[in-house]
């Protein structure tokens, strides 16, 4: 396994371009079990971005003092302030709920906030303004079955959901969410397979030969609940065959905006 920490990657440049081969996991929600997620991703050396709400309706929500603990050794992303479905309400409600929600993650952490996730991944042109005018400086999506460094850091896809669902379940959710790379890799690289831990090799074999992120994503409830524990730890050790750098989402939306600073500088006469 490749032992590069990110501690050891503070100031990304310019030789680290698109071809380097990354593993990143986003955990969202929040859940008091996304310690127990904390302490696998510790026992394989793996790096990754809890995005966690202010407040959550729909489920048992982890403490600002267990949000600190997360903090300590992985990154915490903002959720918005109350998990909720962005593109439903008015423009005013979307933006205090952007807005108020990194000012609650970051006056729980104490230090910025960068990476956004939209909850349920609903997003469009307007919400994703507001994020950027928030001063995120990415945001992840539902957008699945993707493993290319991406080329816009506010429509943020993963690879692999760690759920399982039939193959018209994943052809048809692409499909809504306008995720055509996603759908065509899905059927050809991920070769419609319906189970998530033999979807996730996949993308490891992928992004192991040709470079790009593998990027994992998850429900600590929901792995619960499915009682996939087992296959959870049976993924994070897979990973170890791979010479890939564990990062966090937020390591990569840093690199991004890098590289684009990077990109427009003029050339010297
Ligand atoms: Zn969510």
């Amino acid at each position: 396994m490749n032992n590069r920490t990110e501690e050891q990657q503070d100031s990304p440049t310019e030789e680290r371009c698109t071809n380097e081969k990354y593993i990143t996991i986003s955990v969202d929600d929040g859940h008091p079990l996304d310690l127990r997620t904390a302490e696998l991703l510790d026992k394989y050396g793996l790096k990754g971005t809890f995005y966690i709400p202010g407040l959550n309706d729909e489920r048992t929500l982890m403490t600002p003092s267990q949000m600190r603990e997360i903090d300590r050794q992985f990154e915490v992303g903002s959720h918005c302030l109350n998990h909720v479905r962005l593109t439903w309400m008015p423009v005013e409600r979307s933006w205090r709920e952007i807005s108020d929600g990194k000012k609650f993650s970051e006056d729980a952490l104490g230090h910025e906030v960068i990476s956004f996730c939209y909850p349920g991944g609903k997003f469009n042109e307007r919400i994703e303004s507001q994020v950027k005018k928030a001063g995120f400086l990415s945001a992840r999506t539902c957008r699945y079955f993707l493993y290319d460094f991406p080329e816009d850091p506010f429509r943020w896809g993963v690879s692999v959901y760690a759920n399982t669902y039939p193959s018209y379940v994943q052809v048809r959710h692409a499909l809504m969410e306008r995720n055509f790379q996603g759908c065509y890799n899905y059927l050809t690289t991920f070769r419609a397979q319906t189970r998530w831990g033999a979807q996730f090799q996949y993308a490891l074999e992928k992004v192991s030969s040709k470079g790009g992120v593998a990027h994992l994503y998850l429900h600590s409830w929901e792995i619960d609940e499915n009682r996939e524990w087992d296959e959870l730890e049976r993924v994070f050790k897979a990973i170890r065959q791979y010479s890939l750098t564990p990062v966090t989402n937020g390591y990569l939306s840093r690199l991004w905006h890098e590289k684009q600073a990077l990109l427009s500088v003029p050339i010297p006469a």
